[in-house]
């Protein structure tokens, strides 16, 4: 059972001791505190676990603190939608809010290479109105012989250029616990010019002590990849993980499905989950058309693959679009073959709005007609 409370309460309030202390004496009950503290308001919810069932909606209701009682299922309890679940389902980070009604495209460089790469994305992203970026700086590689990424090593030029360009949030993935401090320090150390998100990759989705961490922390959102080869309730779980350590600010993203029926995409497109995330989590949903997709293979309409498969993501409601661009594709040392090129760019957002905005007229009818 959830407890929310009335905004800003607080601990040593008559108020709260009197609702804890009436909590504290139901038998087989254990209380477990989140506090969610926003930029105007501090919000607490108090989980009742246990032995909840015979509990009376209505008299936990009538306690001083509490605002609204919401029944939870076993699954998701933090970032899940549950019943009669009126929660907000968003976030801000850096000035930039992300929802399950927001939208954003995080475009940029699969694996950063070189200064005057990252500068001319950057560049390309501020004319054409973009916030927030994609830098991968530690790269998880099938081959260990593959470059690996340059690491710590090009935090600095990244993030100054980010800042120096407008953009408000890079995101990258992390492979180990000590990147986060990395990136922590980089930042500090350039002014907080940008901020991060940290990406956990598909292979990491289900690394438990890396999951841990980033939850641990509660300064940079998580951007949690579906894992490619386990259930959708497996990789809900794993965001979940980031919620329980304190860090509800996680965003799903889908990236495609291994398998030999992938092919001859990358991987098996799955965008029609976007809707199924929205109904059972509070998540805003991004979708990774090039590592889905994974080439620019065209159709005969002249659309690429890709386009089409973002286009479907995005009508669909997706709230992110994450998706490698580079100047120039032939040099990029990652996933060259599947990257977008900078003058692509504002036909690719055009398509995109287009999408976007059926997915608001969409809305809409059906809205009208409940
Ligand atoms: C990436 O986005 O750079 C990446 C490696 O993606 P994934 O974890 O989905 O393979
Ligand atoms: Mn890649």
């Amino acid at each position: 059972m959830l407890l929310i409370l009335h905004p800003n309460t607080q601990e040593n309030s008559p108020n709260f001791q009197q609702t804890i202390d009436y909590l504290k004496q139901l038998n087989g009950v254990e209380i477990k505190e989140h506090i969610i503290q926003g930029q105007e308001q501090k919000l607490t919810e108090l989980y009742l676990l246990g032995n909840t069932a015979s509990l009376n909606k209505q008299d936990i209701e009538s306690l001083p603190a509490v605002e609204r009682v919401i029944r939870i299922s076993q699954e998701y309890r933090i970032l899940g939608r549950h019943q009669d679940d009126r929660r907000l389902s968003q976030f801000e980070y850096n000035g930039v809010c992300f929802g399950q009604d927001s939208f954003h495209v995080i475009a940029g460089l699969c694996a950063v290479d070189n200064r005057q790469h990252v500068e001319q994305t950057f560049q390309a992203l501020q004319q054409n109105g973009q916030v927030v970026a994609r830098m991968g700086a530690y790269k998880p590689r099938t081959n260990p012989y593959s470059f690996q990424g340059h690491g710590q090593s090009c935090l600095h030029y990244v993030f100054e250029l980010a800042g120096k360009y407008g953009i408000k949030a890079v995101t990258l993935e992390v492979t180990h616990e000590n990147h986060i401090e990395e990136i922590d320090k980089a930042l500090e150390e350039t002014g907080r010019a940008t901020g991060a998100i940290l990406q956990i990759g598909t292979r990491n989705t289900q690394n438990f002590e890396l999951l841990k961490a980033v939850g641990r922390q509660t300064e940079y959102p998580a951007l949690l990849k579906r894992g490619f080869g386990i259930t959708l309730n497996e990789s809900l779980n794993a965001a979940e993980y980031l919620a329980s350590e304190g860090n509800t600010k996680v965003i799903f993203c889908l990236r495609g499905m291994k398998g030999e029926f992938g092919a001859p995409h990358r991987n098996l497109v799955d965008f029609a989950h976007v809707p199924v995330i929205k109904r059972l989590t509070r998540m805003p949903v991004c979708i990774d058309p090039s590592h889905s997709v994974g080439t620019r293979d065209t159709s005969p309409d002249g659309i690429m693959d890709l386009c089409h498969a973002t286009a479907q993501g995005v009508i669909a409601g997706a709230n992110m679009v994450l998706v490698d661009f580079h100047p120039k594709p032939g040099e990029a040392l990652v996933d060259g073959p599947q990257a977008l090129l900078l003058e692509e760019m504002p036909r690719f957002l055009a398509d995109i709005r287009i999408a976007r905005d059926a997915y608001l007229q969409r809305k809409a009818i059906w809205e009208s007609s409940t």
